[in-house]
């Protein structure tokens, strides 16, 4: 039978009601004669819950009891929906991550799903269940412990399902109707787009768009997964929602194709360290080696042989990357003067790929934030991207600004 993946993600599963509403959902699928593989993540709020609590305890956890934790609100949804279908007459079995079992690397927090032995559902199929329901962001690592894949990781769940079992398409289901051009809660004015490649759509979702977790799009372009996102709480026809696909694909596109931010960055500076060969790794090293993601990196100039360095990571990695730092400096591997830390800032990034061949993209942005009176902290860029540092409290007013600047609203 032709098979369909399904993901729900958690304002989808909020409440037992919504659960049976997508579970109709799947319902309708099946009478169309698919065979279906439910992914659902923890119902609506549940896992920042079951986070803090871990961070209540200690804020440089081990990540394995983390994996322990948060791994479980998945379990919950993945029961109450195998139930809900069950009551539906729907012949219906649920899933663990383990149970798959869905392999990763030992990475944990941020597994990476290397194996999906597919043996197993497909026998249940062959013996007439007509759903698999599998708990979404959790798998195993070689060592036997349960692993999560990220936050948003359930997307993933999705579409490495839809690659292993080679689904004729894989839908996620979510609060919005689709990707849009910007955050639909930031701007009454973001699009929605009926289709968007697949590299700006990673850039997006990289650089904060939360509809799809980074590494889902990239296993979807990797394995050509019919990728598609739309509303779980509409009736649905079968080209709703925005279908993220190939470059060739698309007919119409501006130049630049989005705004994403990131709201909970920090700007960490470590004044005053001595500029010599080596200095970058003495840094960047023991922040690695604490799992700190460093993501923009600026180097001052240097003034009688001493720099500032400044680099930026999620406002929930500060504590270990102060801690990562002085260590490093207690040891005698590296010296500054001083460690300041900005947590408030927010990153405001442009994406299109029209910039591969059009300049004056930076130039506009930097002036429409000049216009907005919003000073810029830190740059970078890319082929396609153009991405800023500036005080969190101008986030709304700078994505606002930008969607009106690059004239998003409408096609050109
Ligand atoms: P789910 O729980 O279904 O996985 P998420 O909260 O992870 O849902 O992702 C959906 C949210 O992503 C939307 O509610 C929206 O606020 C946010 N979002 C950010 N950028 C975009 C965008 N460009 N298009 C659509 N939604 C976006
Ligand atoms: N429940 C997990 C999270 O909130 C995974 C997901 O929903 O995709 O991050
Ligand atoms: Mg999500």
């Amino acid at each position: 039978m032709p098979l369909l993946v399904m993901k729900f993600g958690g304002t989808s599963v909020a409440n037992i009601d919504r659960i049976r509403r997508a579970a109709k959902r799947v319902g309708v699928e099946v009478a169309k004669g698919y065979d279906v593989i439910v992914i659902v993540s923890a119902m609506a709020g549940r896992t920042n819950e079951l986070v803090g609590w871990v961070e209540e305890i200690s804020p440089f956890y081990d990540a394995r009891e983390y994996d322990a934790v948060v791994s479980s609100g998945e379990a919950v949804t993945a029961g109450l929906m195998a139930l809900t279908l069950q009551e539906m007459d729907v012949p219906a079995r649920s899933w663990q991550g383990w149970q798959v079992p869905l392999i990763t690397t030992s990475a944990h927090s941020a597994a990476r799903i290397e194996d999906i032995p597919t043996d197993n559902i497909n026998t249940k199929f062959a013996e007439g269940m007509r759903v698999a329901v599998v708990a979404g962001f959790q798998g195993i690592s070689p060592e036997g412990r349960i692993t999560t894949l990220g936050r948003g990781g359930s997307d993933t769940t999705a579409v490495a399902f839809a690659a292993a079992f080679g689904a004729e398409r894989c839908d996620i289901y979510t609060d919005v109707d689709g990707v849009y051009t910007t955050d639909p809660r930031i701007t009454e004015k973001a699009r929605k787009l009926d289709k968007i490649a697949f590299e700006e759509m990673l850039e997006l979702a990289s650089l904060g768009a939360k509809v799809l977790q980074t590494r889902s799009v990239e296993l979807a372009m990797r394995y050509n997964v019919r990728l598609r996102v739309l509303s779980s709480f509409e009736e649905q026809s079968d080209d709703a929602g925005t279908l993220v696909c190939a470059e060739e694909e698309i007919m119409e596109s501006n130049v630049v194709n989005g705004i994403a931010y990131s709201r909970d960055e920090a700007k960490m500076t470590l004044i005053s360290v001595a500029d010599r060969p080596g200095i970058a790794a003495a840094i960047f090293t023991p922040l690695s080696d604490a799992g700190v993601n460093v993501d923009m990196i600026v180097q001052n100039i240097s003034e009688e042989g001493r720099t500032d360095m400044t680099f930026s990571c999620p406002t929930n990695q500060v504590a270990r990357a102060e801690k990562a730092l002085t260590d490093a400096k207690k040891k005698g591997d590296l010296n500054f003067h001083d460690l300041v830390a900005d947590t408030n800032v927010a990153k405001i990034s442009a994406v299109g790929i029209g910039m591969r061949s059009q300049s004056g993209v930076a130039a506009k942005m930097f002036q429409t934030l000049r216009d907005e009176g919003i000073n810029i902290k830190v740059i970078s860029t890319s082929e396609i991207k153009i991405s800023v540092l500036i005080d969190r409290k101008y986030l709304e007013l700078a994505v606002q600004a930008l969607h009106d600047a690059f004239g998003l609203d409408k096609v050109a």
